[in-house]
């Protein structure tokens, strides 16, 4: 039998153990876009190299959204730490245009570039859609409110000097509902801003012959050529089933942005553990293979984060 002492000196160890947590690890949120894009899949390759190599400090959590403009709205009420955005929307967040007019997000910060985007208007073959003014009288998906395309899809039917409130019948689907729509031939195209391959485009492509227009106008080009953060490009042939020719558009770059009011640590550790891992990055998905550091660092429109200064400072980036 233990002596008293001994007894109240055990119960007292004990109590020591289960009174002492464990350390408690931070959440951190991560928003990406609609689940068949390619943000989702960088929220989530994200968080998972963090929960792997940061395993003891975070708890990563990507979440699907509804696209740039709602993850820069998310970002400026703290809801989100880190999110993705088009190049053009985080300019216009930031300076307080477009869907920010008279309302600049003046917390937006950037963390790095990912893959480029490309503005695409994805049609069936037997829908009769070669140029963009085919589209008059057809059914036509320009994007939810909150999706980065939307403003983009606005921009190139300005341009073409097409209504969507008169000229045809406009829908505002997320994108995985636009999908599926195509296939079922409730809307005869959609348009949808993203990096290339996107299973948005190659799910459908299984089922149906799918085309992809060219947005190439001289009015397109010379609005590339006004913003710094449009470039023209061409989506190779072969890059979906059934699109065989080099098809001509622009693009954007897809951003991931946070809040100045995100602390250093946590945008510091985030950043150090991409770049010391990118070919883990690289590796995770077909977008994000051309992603090396020197890009990454460019094509930002909000300014840097002090966290990844930090870190790009260390490597002899900046
Ligand atoms: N660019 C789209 C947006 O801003 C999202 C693209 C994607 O899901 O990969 O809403």
């Amino acid at each position: 039998m233990l002596g008293r002492k001994w007894f109240i000196a055990l119960v007292a160890a004990l109590g020591l153990l289960v009174s002492v947590p464990a350390m408690a690890k931070q959440d951190v949120l991560f928003g990406g876009a609609s689940i068949t894009g390619v943000y989702y899949q960088v929220a989530l390759q994200i968080s998972n190299m963090m929960n792997k190599h940061a395993a003891d400090k975070y708890n990563y959590i990507g979440r699907p959204t509804g696209g740039s403009v709602f993850n820069i709205n998310a970002i400026d009420r703290g809801a989100f730490d880190f999110a993705v955005a088009q190049s053009d929307r985080n300019f216009q967040g930031f300076n307080g245009v477009a869907d920010w007019e008279g309302k600049p997000v003046k917390g937006l910060r950037s963390v790095f570039s990912m893959h480029p985007e490309t503005v695409l208007l994805v049609t069936r073959k037997d829908a009769g859609i070669k140029t963009v003014a085919d589209l008059k009288g057809k059914r036509v998906n320009i994007g939810n409110p909150g999706s980065g395309q939307r403003g983009n899809a606005e921009d190139v039917l300005k341009l073409y000097g097409l209504d969507y409130n008169k000229d045809f019948s406009a829908e505002a689907l997320q994108q995985a509902e636009a999908s599926r729509a195509l296939v079922d031939q409730k809307i005869d195209a959609f348009f949808f801003t993203v990096g290339n391959p996107s299973a948005a485009i190659e799910e459908p492509a299984q089922s149906v012959d799918l085309d992809i227009v060219a947005i190439n106008s001289d009015a397109i080009k010379k609005f590339v050529a006004e913003h710094p953060y449009y470039i023209m490009t061409k989506i190779p042939a072969g890059t979906y089933k059934g699109v065989d020719k080099d098809v001509e558009t622009y693009a954007v770059t897809a951003t991931v942005v946070t809040n100045e009011a995100v602390s250093e640590e946590v945008v510091y550790d985030m950043v150090k553990t991409v770049f010391d891992n990118l070919d883990e990055l690289k590796a995770s998905h077909a977008a994000f293979r051309n992603l090396n550091p020197k890009e990454m660092l460019g094509g930002l429109s909000a300014p840097l984060h002090p966290g990844a200064v930090k870190y790009y400072k260390e490597k002899g980036w900046m």
